[in-house]
């Protein structure tokens, strides 16, 4: 198989502030994957790789290029591939995810299936997508959350010290489903006076309250709210399952934090064995990562999957978005485009 690795900036619409910094560019990278058994098929993938997890544009780029050799002769055999990817080099979760979804754009392609069909998949069972809404000024939020009436669905970013004042500016202007997300701002003493006052603002639920590595502080945050709580720095692959299900309603999968679709899949049937909910979410990425995400959310009981509504000038065109429900391509493949 013949890989070719292309870096992408992607520019934020606004600049995206969560409670541990901002963002005004993604640099993410694009991969096309080719097999000489089937000419004129084309693999897509993408990596949108972030700091927190150890990764950046640059180790992105020289481990795509260290494995891009190393991928094997059957684009079928993706459990082996990943397998062996994993044994050259450890975690780089963006760049395997990069990998899996053009191994599976590709077998798609060459079936002549959408990958939605090939997991066996009911596209009509998709859910509707949250909208984020970035940390700014009471007013400033209340006025994007306004300007997202066509999303039945917000979450908004919190830990900012006026979060109350940002609830009661959003819930002024809006009647849609709010779900909140501290990205580990809080200590647990914080977070379980927070979450109790923005119960009233009517809240669907609270995701990642504390740090990744305060379990302990998470469960006694869950013990003392009456909102669900939803892990998601906490929860990052299969192995973090079992413990994080002793002290949160639920996760939120990435494909850039585990791998890709392959490991994602593993995540949702081991999550659903611990009677967890299951969120489906994103960094920035283009329509052909969130598109990717997208044929998974079937099986999963929340979408947030914006991260192309974010942007400026997508690459790529794929998965739609009607009133927030996520709409599946049903060309053969991820059935993601160049526009
Ligand atoms: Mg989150």
């Amino acid at each position: 198989m013949h890989l070719t690795i292309k870096p992408i900036d992607l520019k934020l619409t606004t600049p995206f502030r969560i409670s541990r910094g901002v963002q005004e560019v993604s640099p993410n990278v694009l991969v096309e994957l080719r097999h000489e058994r089937y000419p004129g098929l084309i693999g897509l993938g993408e990596a949108s790789p972030t700091e927190y997890y150890g990764e950046s544009p640059e180790t992105a780029l020289a481990c795509l290029t260290l494995l891009s050799n190393r991928l094997g002769d059957d684009p079928f055999a993706i459990e082996d591939t990943l397998e062996h990817l994993d044994h050259i080099i450890r975690l780089n979760p963006s760049v395997k995810a990069a990998l899996d979804m053009a191994l599976y754009d590709l077998i798609g392609k060459i079936l002549g299936v959408p990958v939605y069909k090939l997991l066996g998949l009911n596209a009509l069972k998709t859910p509707r997508t949250s909208f984020t809404i970035g940390i700014d000024s009471p007013a400033q939020m209340a006025k994007k959350a306004q300007q997202a009436h066509q999303y039945p669905i917000l979450k908004i970013k919190v830990g900012t010290g006026h979060d109350i004042e940002t609830l009661k500016a959003i819930r002024e202007v809006s009647n849609a489903i709010i779900r909140v997300d501290a990205n580990a701002a809080w200590t647990p003493k914080e977070a379980i006076k927070m979450i109790n006052a923005l119960e009233p603002y009517n809240i669907e639920f609270v995701e990642q309250p504390v740090a990744a590595h305060d379990l302990k502080g998470l469960k006694l945050v869950r013990e003392h709210v009456a909102l669900p709580i939803i892990a998601d720095e906490s929860c990052v692959t299969v192995e973090d399952i079992p413990a994080v299900a002793e002290c949160a309603d639920g996760i939120n999968i990435k494909l850039m934090k585990c791998g890709g679709i392959h490991h994602a899949l593993k995540m949702i049937h081991v999550a659903r064995a611990h009677h967890l909910r299951i969120m489906l979410g994103c960094m920035i990425e283009s329509s052909l990562a969130i598109t990717a995400a997208a044929h998974l959310t079937p099986l999963v009981d929340y979408a947030d999957l914006d991260g192309h509504l974010l942007i400026d000038d997508d690459p790529y065109e794929g998965v739609r978005v009607r009133e927030g429900k996520l709409i599946l391509p049903e060309e053969p493949g991820l059935g993601v485009q160049t526009r």
